[in-house]
């Protein structure tokens, strides 16, 4: 049997595996689901990769009181490279259980899709990893390392625990499956991540409220400058605008068709998408300012009084080649140069998370996009992601002569963090006998 077919044997071993992972809710926040479900997926994990020949799979103990279960499996050849393969167990919660088709934690087929919270994000990765070692049998011709976290989707907290144990989880390759191919069938790498910072800005104009019949027209209204600061900082065609900063670059990688972003997003029908750019430029390359939240009285309970004062909470992404404390910096200045009137403005910048872009010229990358042409019978594509994952910059830092990849089955149809989440059994079977393949090419170009 080649390794297609052992893939395929195989499938039948993982939809009643990924449904016994998929019915343990092992959301990480004990104020909502009980700590013993988190304990139970652990188990779980390091049960099955036991199973696949990483005979000291054990629990590490995070700061956050989270598991991650971490293990190695040695290689007979001495010389030969190193690989840590990661994913998470952990899951969002389900969210509005009301707005899901079928139980959140109970693994329903509709439509060849596999529904359920966690089917994709990260669950069926691990799925993946599991797939090809038991293809790969005995000839796994690299030095193994593994860690699946049990808090990616609240603390992060694996990202305090590298850099002490940078030793325990030192790889020259890193398969970090928690992301998603262009299309279902269509493969791809994620090689651009943009940085995040949240900006807190007040606006003071005035020592308490007043009655805006009497005072209104000449006093100076918080809430009005507050707008007309936000206000800048777009264009009229949605463009971000911060002087400082870049908003021109163009992705260099593959498109996102606008038609394919519409319904990604659900844009409804007559209102356009923002910006000069293509889809791609906007998202992945162009920085992108959201205010996400503004303090000012709700209109039930509101009274005809000019407010004294108001606040706004943004947040900024900015691409690869910014710095994200640079970027915060021309935000708030930005801020305190529009304010109007001469009121008062104050800003806090939240803790930045940095852009992260992968060095893709090593033998690494030579290997998946092999190994992916092969599974998929399509060349390899890069994306970019327009999100922050913080843990590829850990990883980066830790390890600056690794070389790392984000792959996985989270495809755009798999509604991850949404109801609905779902999985297609076709990308799990794709993405484990690419992971298969590309040990053994990896292996092959270093020796
Ligand atoms: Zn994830």
């Amino acid at each position: 049997m080649d390794l297609r077919e052992r893939v395929a044997s195989l499938m039948g071993r993982v939809r009643p595996e990924l449904a016994e992972l998929v019915a343990i809710r092992s959301v990480a926040d004990p104020r909502q689901y009980p700590p013993e479900e988190c304990a139970r997926a652990a188990q779980w994990v390091m049960d099955a990769f036991a199973g696949v020949g990483f005979s000291d799979a054990r629990l590490a103990e995070m700061a956050d009181g989270s598991q991650a279960v971490v293990g190695s499996r040695p290689c007979p050849d001495p010389d030969a490279a190193t690989v840590l393969l990661y994913a998470h167990y952990d899951v969002q919660p389900p969210l509005d259980e009301a707005a899901w088709r079928t139980p959140p934690f109970a693994l329903t087929e509709v439509g060849g899709r596999w529904f359920g919270r966690g089917a994709a994000d990260c669950k069926g990765n691990i799925l993946v990893h599991l797939t090809a070692l038991r293809a790969l049998g005995d000839a796994v011709p690299v030095n193994l390392k593994l860690v699946v976290e049990g808090s990616e989707e609240t603390t992060g907290a694996l990202e305090g625990f590298v850099p002490g144990h940078a030793d325990l989880l030192r790889a020259d390759a890193i398969l970090v499956c928690d992301s998603g191919n262009v299309a279902v069938g269509h493969p791809a790498v994620t090689v651009s991540l943009r940085g995040v910072v949240d900006v807190i800005v007040h606006v003071e104009a005035l020592v308490s409220e007043l009655h805006s019949g009497l005072f209104g027209g000449a006093a100076p209204d918080a809430l009005a400058a507050l707008i007309a600061m936000l206000a800048t900082l777009r264009d009229a065609r949605g463009n971000t605008t911060i002087p400082g900063l870049d908003n021109s670059q163009v992705w260099p990688g593959a498109s996102y068709p606008a038609e394919t972003f519409r319904m990604d997003a659900g844009v409804l029908d007559g209102v356009s998408l923002l910006g000069d750019g293509a889809v791609a430029d906007m998202v992945w390359s162009r920085p992108a300012v959201t205010i996400l939240g503004i303090d000012c009285p709700p209109v039930i309970g509101s009274a005809a009084a000019i407010t004294p004062r108001a606040s706004a909470r943004l947040n900024l992404r900015v691409p690869p080649g910014t710095q994200t404390g640079d970027a915060a910096g021309a935000l708030v200045a930005h801020l305190r140069a529009v304010a109007p009137w001469g009121v008062r403005v104050q800003a806090e910048i939240e803790a930045p998370g940095s852009p992260y872009l992968a060095r893709t010229g090593g033998p690494a990358y030579q290997a998946i996009a092999a190994a992916m042409h092969e599974a998929y019978g399509r060349p390899m594509v890069m994306l970019g992601d327009g999100g922050s994952i913080p843990l590829c910059n850990v990883f980066a830092d830790a390890y600056p002569d690794a070389e790392l990849i984000l792959m996985g089955v989270e495809e755009p149809l798999a509604l991850i963090h949404a109801p609905n989440e779902s999985v297609d059994p076709k990308e799990i079977a794709a993405m484990a006998l690419t992971e298969a393949l590309f040990l053994q090419r990896y292996a092959a170009l270093r020796s």
